[in-house]
């Protein structure tokens, strides 16, 4: 039986997992989105919107009334509204799920408590607390928001004790958490999925490097040995595990100098660096959550070709409309979210060189780096 499934978020995460949605008819007959912004990225490509806040409880239900399964793009979603709703519509993955993955805290403590390696963290409950934490944990340290972090603007580096009260005050009462600072080789990520009868599948590690907290490339397969890659590969399958839910989750992880993996957090929901599978894989990280929340077989995570991502970001220097961003190159991909207005850093779309001729990572990123200037954004008038 074909279903309607309801998404939270119709930005360019619900574009691609709508778009992945059309291959495969007889499983999803409708894509509702919910979403703020009139004529959202997901609505562009033939998705029906109801246009409401992400917090708004009747669109919720609302939705959850058309929906047979409701998933969602974005982790800020409240939990126990998506729990009231449950007898309405399935929800994937589960609100349970959700409420300890969107506190970091309860997250790590969920991940330490199941074995699974994380840097060393303690909450934080004031700044008295936080001066004792300090000297307990030296410098430098992470104090981070628990809740509703993104694009890095939830963290502060601790360096030296002078900068105690101007990193609590940044916060001003969030509930927070301190974490050790990680002085990391690399950061990587695993697109790792279950499926709704408990089957695991995660697709290879890859290397992401970010400009100002934003993934700016992901590499794909990470340049790591093969036991560094095995060793993060089944540290996300034990993750899959232990975690309930269904659908797929971006894990990310950093590799230690000494070669060893600590998660730093997971995403549940599909993630910027999976957007190489789209063309790199057989199953792109998009078909693969509709396949683990419908409960179908879960598709190959096989690598096909190695692949280098590149994010288009919206120009520093200004904000406003943009020159249309074109892309004619062998073997390479482009595909824009259809953002009318670009904002210093937004994420406006993004390409992948994929190396369908044999090339090595190094030839890649030599083709690639050219190709970055075509991608800067400027003033249409
Ligand atoms: P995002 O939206 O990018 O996920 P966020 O606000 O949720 O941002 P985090 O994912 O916690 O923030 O961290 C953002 C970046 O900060 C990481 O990619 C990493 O570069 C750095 N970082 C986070 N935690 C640590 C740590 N313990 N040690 C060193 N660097 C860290
Ligand atoms: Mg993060």
């Amino acid at each position: 039986m074909s279903k309607v499934l309801g998404i939270i978020g119709g930005g360019q995460l619900g574009m691609m997992i709508a778009e992945a949605a059309k291959s495969i008819p007889e499983h999803v007959s409708k894509i509702i989105v919910l979403d703020p912004t009139e004529n959202c990225p997901a609505a562009q490509v033939g998705a029906e919107q109801i246009v409401a806040d992400f917090k708004d409880e009747a669109a919720i239900v609302k939705l959850a009334e058309k929906s047979d399964i409701i998933t969602y793009e974005i982790e800020s979603g409240d939990s126990d509204v998506l729990k009231s709703v449950e007898s309405k519509a399935e929800i994937e993955p589960s609100p349970e799920t959700l409420k300890i993955i969107q506190d970091k805290f309860l997250q790590k403590t969920f991940l330490n408590n199941n074995n699974i390696p994380v840097p060393e963290f303690v909450e934080i409950s004031s700044i008295e607390n936080l001066e004792k934490k300090l000297e307990h944990f030296g410098y430098p340290a992470l104090l981070k928001a628990r809740r509703d972090a993104y694009d890095g603007r939830g963290n502060f580096k601790i360096d030296n004790p002078d900068q105690i009260k101007e990193a609590f005050d940044y916060f001003k009462g969030q509930k927070l958490m301190l974490e050790k600072f990680v002085p990391f080789k690399m950061e990587v990520s695993v697109i790792a999925a279950r499926n709704t009868k408990g089957q695991i599948k995660t697709f290879p590690l890859v290397e992401n490097i970010h400009e100002e907290n934003i993934l700016r490339e992901t590499i794909a397969p990470a340049r790591v040995s093969e036991e560094v890659a095995k060793k993060a590969e089944d540290i996300a399958n034990n993750t899959m595990t232990v975690l309930k839910g269904a659908g797929v989750f971006g894990i990310e992880m950093f590799v230690t100098q000494d070669d060893q993996i600590v998660i730093n957090e997971i995403a549940p929901r599909v993630h910027n660096s999976g957007h190489h599978t789209l063309q790199s894989s057989e199953t792109s990280q998009f078909e693969q959550h509709l396949r683990a929340i419908l409960g179908l077989e879960l598709g190959n995570t096989k690598l096909v070709y190695p692949t280098i991502m590149y994010n288009v970001l919206g120009s520093k220097s200004f904000e406003g409309k943009y020159k249309p961003i074109t892309m004619s190159e062998p073997n390479v991909f482009l595909k824009m979210y259809g953002k009318e207005i670009s904002k210093p850093l937004r994420k406006l779309g993004h390409f992948n060189v994929v190396g369908k001729n044999n090339e090595s990572i190094e030839q890649l990123l030599k083709k690639l780096e050219p190709l970055k200037e075509k991608v800067v954004t400027q003033p249409s008038n």
